[in-house]
């Protein structure tokens, strides 16, 4: 994907600054929030949510095409470009009526590839950038989906935002990070700005400012963070939305790091330990080779002495001890398990690959399964 940068908007090689209120509830509050966070200088650009996509009918929806209205008049007075959501082709031709200069698609919408599709069709011969938050669920290839649709209406002007994921049950955070999966995003397009979400990621105030941090040392490409004058009184997302004097201290109080150091001192250092990570990998792909060859060894073996693959106390043994010790060497638990549970997956597929081959040659009695990849 040939995709262009955003610099435009002002953020030069620095990450994009996103701000404003969860939702546009006046035009007055839309006017004060817009002159605090320019007053800042820390803002590229402002955010407001003008038709909101919120799981009950009852709760506040949004004030339609008259906020695009105040916004326009926002950005006459403030200078900010704006960024709104957009769910609907009639959502992106008022945007493009009333001179918004940039729009995103919302978790729920990226969960919709049909949606995708017809707001992809009414992009279309447009140059509106556009940023595309991640589905609720932790599902890159729709993630990624959302994205290619944006692209094949010939928008080159994109961005990932990363907001989390929709969690099974209530804990730290509003919507999970899984930062792996942002990582899995930037991997697969490398060119692709990916900026965070921290007010939707965590859902609180309080947490923002750490979880931007995190973002920022994931070296994510900006931030998105909801701001309102008064929050307390807000209607929506109350609780995540920092006034502008926190957001300003928060400007103040984060980290950006770079993604090197000229210092040689810290290059040498990095570089010794990059070189003991690289030899312990070198290591860990020996040892899993040699183990998968013996794997292979004891399948042949069961086969001729008509043994099942799997065993089941032996597993249960396996994973028992192989986690304690991983515990007791300080791995983290779940690693702990994943990891043992992917080594054995695989140790099962070699075990029957390697009864397979001797089936098919006569050496051990069974039918052979000839049509598997050998
Ligand atoms: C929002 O940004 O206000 C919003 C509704 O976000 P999301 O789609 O991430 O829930
Ligand atoms: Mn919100």
């Amino acid at each position: 994907m040939e995709i262009e940068s955003l610099v435009s908007f002002g953020s030069g090689s620095g990450p994009l600054i996103i701000a404003g209120p969860c939702s546009a509830e006046s035009e007055e509050q839309v006017m004060a929030i817009a002159m605090a966070l320019k007053a800042t200088g820390r803002v590229h650009l402002l955010r407001a949510g003008v038709w909101k996509p919120r799981s009950r009918p009852s709760s506040f929806g949004g004030e339609g095409v008259r906020a695009l209205e105040w916004l326009q008049r926002a950005k006459e007075e403030t200078g900010l470009p704006l960024v709104v959501e957009v769910a609907s082709p009639v959502h992106v031709e008022a945007c493009l009526r009333h001179g918004i200069d940039m729009v995103w698609l919302g978790a729920r919408t990226v969960s919709n590839p049909f949606s995708v599709d017809e707001i992809a069709r009414a992009l279309q011969g447009t140059s509106l950038p556009v940023l595309v938050k991640n589905p609720l669920g932790p599902d890159v290839d729709l993630w990624l989906g959302a994205i290619e649709r944006v692209y094949d209406a010939g928008i080159r002007r994109i961005a990932g935002v990363h907001r989390g994921f929709t969690p099974y049950e209530k804990g730290k955070y509003r919507n999970i990070p899984k930062w792996e999966l942002a990582i899995e995003l930037r991997s697969r397009v490398p060119a692709l700005p990916v900026i965070c979400d921290p007010s939707h990621m965590s859902g609180r105030a309080d947490m923002v400012p750490a979880t931007a941090q995190k973002a920022l040392d994931m070296n994510m490409a900006g931030l998105m963070v909801e701001v309102h004058h008064d929050p307390q009184h807000a209607l929506s997302d109350r609780a995540q939305q920092l006034d502008p004097e926190s957001f300003e201290r928060m400007m103040d109080s984060l980290v950006f790091r770079q993604t090197t150091s000229d210092d040689m001192g810290f290059r040498n250092q990095l570089e010794e330990l990059r070189d003991q990570i690289d030899s312990i990998d070198h290591q860990l792909i020996e040892l899993l080779a040699a183990r998968m060859k013996i794997s292979g060894r004891m399948g042949e073996y069961k086969c001729r002495n008509n043994v099942t693959v799997f065993q089941l106390n032996r597993w249960l043994e396996i994973l028992q001890t192989r986690v304690q010790h991983g515990i007791s060497e300080g791995l983290d638990r779940d690693f702990a398990e994943n990891l043992i549970k992917v080594i054995h997956e695989e140790s099962i597929r070699c075990q029957d690959k390697a009864m397979d081959q001797l089936r098919s040659t006569g050496g051990c009695p069974g039918p052979a399964d000839e049509g598997k990849e050998k």
